[in-house]
């Protein structure tokens, strides 16, 4: 079966080969304070800053998942307050997920009557410690651009400077260059863009981001950002971690491209498929905002069906041996969603072009 789930994804054919060399180099027995490992770890580092250009001066840990990074930013970066700015079900949840953790949460849907104004982060009483925002939202297929990104930057840095800024970025990262010097926080886990197994997850953090944690001090949960930050400046992890996960990850990024040069691909890809399916009479779930920089995702692909077209269309690609992703949350009846992500070929999709 070929998959254009937007994850768990397609993983890139190479993972064969890369689970038999994993259990030949020994590195699966290995433990993990060993110099083996810790080898394998700083190396995996290293490649993650070049091929995702990632600025020097920003820290990169491994965790387990995208939710885990929603609790560790509650737990160990929002003593007082979050505010989420979501355009979809993932943004939704995770403010539902923080509100259980962090004492005051708001949230602010990003709907075309939403302004860049110094009053979403000075609501009445008191500034958000974080800024939490869904770069890139798998739900229905939106993502936000460097023209929402910029202004938000912009007045964080000028009405509320101590405020962090968030980005899950979990199904853009690794397919898309990322403006990680305008976010502190971007985080994603590797079952999406990077083409990966489930159960790792990347956080890469600002100077910034560490100095709060500094002052807030969390030390009450194996997964606190101060417990990472210490192991991980000795190449090490909190716990035993998911060694075979890190050694995919490193033999990926090895012989993947630059990002940038990934991310020019998928946007053509994109713009050639979403006209494709315009022209056969599909509908995008919803429609871009631009003047707001809430645009049509390249990696993403959500378009509206009715459930007899769904049926329909499921049948006729599952005979051609092709998978579609479902829809999501409140989506889960109207629409499906096609990922456009690296480990699937231009020939994957001239074949499902020709289905769909
Ligand atoms: C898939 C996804 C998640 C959840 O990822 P897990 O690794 O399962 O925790 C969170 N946010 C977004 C935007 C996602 O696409």
């Amino acid at each position: 079966m070929l998959s254009f789930y937007p994850g768990p994804s397609q993983v890139y054919p190479q993972v064969r080969q890369f689970l038999v060399e994993a259990y030949h180099s020994g590195i699966l027995s290995a433990n993990h304070r060993s110099s083996a490992f810790e080898t394998l770890l700083q190396n995996t580092l290293t490649l993650l800053k070049k091929r995702l250009a990632i600025p020097a001066d920003y820290a990169v840990f491994l965790v387990s998942s995208a939710t885990e990074c929603w609790e560790i930013i509650a737990q160990s970066l929002t003593p007082q307050k979050s505010l989420h700015l979501y355009q979809g079900e993932f943004g939704k949840k995770w403010c539902d997920y923080a509100a259980k953790i962090v004492p005051s949460v708001q949230g602010v849907g990003i709907t075309k009557n939403f302004t860049f104004t110094s009053n979403i982060l000075l609501p009445l009483t008191q500034q958000p410690d974080v800024v939490c925002c869904t770069h890139n939202e798998t739900s229905n297929g939106t993502y936000l651009h460097a023209d929402f990104v910029q202004p938000l930057h912009q007045l964080v840095k000028t009405c509320s400077p101590t405020t962090l800024l968030a980005f899950d970025a979990t199904s853009s990262m690794a397919g898309l260059q990322l403006p990680f010097e305008q976010g502190d926080i971007w985080f994603a886990s590797v079952q999406k863009c990077f083409g990966l197994p489930a159960g790792l997850a990347v956080l890469v953090c600002s100077p910034r981001t560490l100095q709060k944690a500094q002052l807030i001090a969390d030390r009450k949960y194996y997964n606190s950002l101060l417990f990472i930050a210490e192991n991980f400046a000795n190449n090490q992890t909190t716990h035993t971690p998911n060694v075979l996960g890190i050694w995919l990850l490193n033999k990926i990024l090895d012989i993947l491209p630059p990002v940038a040069h990934t991310a020019q691909h998928l946007q053509q890809r994109a713009d050639n498929f979403y006209a494709i399916m315009q022209a056969k009479g599909y509908k995008t779930l919803v429609s871009p905002l631009p003047s707001l920089g809430c645009l049509l995702s390249p990696t993403v692909l959500a378009f509206a069906a009715n459930p007899d077209q769904l049926a329909a269309l499921k049948t006729k690609t599952q005979q051609e041996g092709i998978n579609i992703g479902n829809g999501y949350g409140k989506w889960k009846d109207n629409s499906f969603r096609i990922a456009n992500f690296p480990a699937l070929s231009d020939k994957d999709f001239k074949k499902l072009e020709t289905v769909v």
